[in-house]
C-alpha cells in the first residue's frame, strides 16, 4: 500500500454536497486515499445516512437546497462527538462562526484544493487520536511549550513571561490543539462572559503574545504559531 492510500484507511466518511461535480471530484480523491466515502446530496439523505449508519467523519457543505448545514450539526452533535469539518463559501464569515459554536472541529473555504483538505483532515484524526504530547503536565505545540502545572511558558529554550491574561490566551489556544477557537469563546474563555463582543481586548493581548514569542525564540517564529483566521478567530498551528 502506498502513503496516500495508508492516509484515511478505512475511515468511513459521510461527504454531503449537493454539486454533482464537486461531490464527484473529491469522492474520488478521498477514495484513492483510503478514505470510505458515502457521498449525499442533500441534508435530508445526510441525515438519514447518519442514522442508519454512524460514519468516522463528516464532510460537510453547509450550502443544502434543502436542510440548513447548521441543523445537521446541530443534530450530530445532540448525539455523538463525530469530527466535522465544514466546507463554507468564502466570505461566509459568520456562518463559520455558528459552524464552529455549535460544534464543527474545522473548516475549509470553497474553492479549496485537495491538498488542503488532506492537512485538515489529517490535523483533525491527529486531535481525534488524543493528546498530541502531553509530558509531565505540559503542553507542546510546534516550538512552544507550556507547562500546566507551574503556568510557565517556553519558546523553543528560552521562557516566555506572559501576564495570567496571556497564558490563558495561548492555554486556550493550546488545548484546542489546531482548531480554530472563535474570538467569541477566547473572550468568554479568557475575560468571561460580559466581554464576549469586546473584540479589540483579543487583538491588542495576540499582538503582545505575538511580540513576546518571537523575542523569546531565536528563530523569531514562535509567534506566528497564532494564526488569525480574519473574521472567525484564531489557531495555534502545530507547526
Ligand atoms: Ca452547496
Amino acid at each position: 500500500m502506498d502513503d496516500a492510500r495508508r492516509e484515511g484507511t478505512g475511515l468511513r466518511v459521510l461527504f454531503v454536497e449537493d454539486d454533482a461535480e464537486t461531490r464527484r471530484l473529491v469522492a474520488r480523491n478521498l477514495e484513492a486515499h483510503g478514505y470510505q466515502v458515502d457521498p449525499a446530496a442533500d441534508g435530508a439523505t445526510a441525515l438519514a445516512r447518519w442514522e442508519a449508519r454512524r460514519p468516522d467523519l463528516l464532510l460537510l457543505d453547509l450550502g443544502l437546497p434543502d436542510v440548513d448545514g447548521l441543523e445537521i450539526i446541530r443534530r450530530v452533535r445532540r448525539e455523538a462527538t463525530t469530527p466535522i469539518v465544514v466546507l463554507s463559501a468564502r466570505g461566509r464569515e459568520e456562518q463559520k462562526v455558528a459552524a464552529l459554536d455549535l460544534g464543527a472541529d474545522d473548516y475549509v473555504t470553497k474553492p479549496f484544493g485537495m491538498s488542503e483538505l488532506h492537512a485538515r483532515l489529517r490535523a483533525l484524526l491527529r486531535r481525534a487520536a488524543g493528546p498530541e504530547r502531553e509530558l509531565d503536565g505540559s503542553l507542546l505545540v510546534g516550538r512552544i511549550r507550556l507547562d500546566l502545572v507551574h503556568h510557565e511558558v517556553r519558546a523553543g529554550e528560552a521562557s516566555v513571561h506572559l501576564t495570567p491574561r496571556e497564558y490563558e490566551l495561548l492555554r486556550v489556544l493550546a488545548a484546542a490543539r489546531g482548531r480554530v477557537v472563535t474570538h467569541h469563546r477566547l473572550l468568554e474563555a479568557v475575560w468571561g462572559r460580559a466581554y464576549a463582543d469586546e473584540g479589540h481586548y483579543l487583538h491588542v493581548y495576540v499582538s503582545q503574545l505575538r511580540r513576546k514569542l518571537d523575542a523569546a525564540d531565536p528563530a523569531g517564529e514562535a509567534g506566528s504559531a497564532i494564526v488569525s483566521e480574519p473574521g472567525v478567530g484564531y489557531r495555534l498551528e502545530s507547526t
